[in-house]
Formats: C-alpha cells, structure tokens, sequence
C-alpha cells in the first residue's frame, strides 16, 4: 500500500476511488514531548507540545475504506 504524504498548503487529498477529497481516517504515530501544568484541583493544561517524530502509517478514504487509494494532487484555486 503506498502511503501518501502529508498534504500541505498547496497540496490536498484524493481518493481515486470515489473522488472523495474530504474525509479521510488517518493513522499515525507520533512521539511528542509536552508540557503538563496542573492547577490545585488536578485538572491538567498542556501547555508546550513540541513533535519529536511523526510518521503516517496509513491513509484511508472514509467512505471507500480499505483497498482505495489515496493521491496527493495539487489544491485548485476557488474562485
Ligand atoms: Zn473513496
């Protein structure tokens, strides 16, 4: 299965499937490093999280499921 990178500002998802470019079920692991500041009734605030590792594992098209496959295509200006 190949995994599509993340989109970024110019980039978007797609299934080629069913054309879907709008909901996608994702999986990945990351590591991240946070700061938890508590207040005296133990209810805790993150206040820094900064992402030491972050990899996708898979990509799938929320309404196809399994078996589609997700592209990274170029975001279309809207006019
Ligand atoms: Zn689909």
């Amino acid at each position: 299965m190949t995994i599509p990178r993340l989109p970024d500002s110019t980039t978007r998802w797609r299934c080629t499937r069913c054309g879907n470019l709008t909901r996608f079920d994702v999986r990945r692991d990351q590591v991240a490093h946070e700061f938890w500041h508590f207040d005296l009734s133990g209810e805790p605030v993150i206040e820094e999280r900064n992402l030491a590792s972050d990899a996708v594992q898979e990509v799938k098209c929320r309404w196809c499921g399994v078996g589609a496959v997700v592209e990274l295509i170029a975001r279309t200006v809207v006019e």
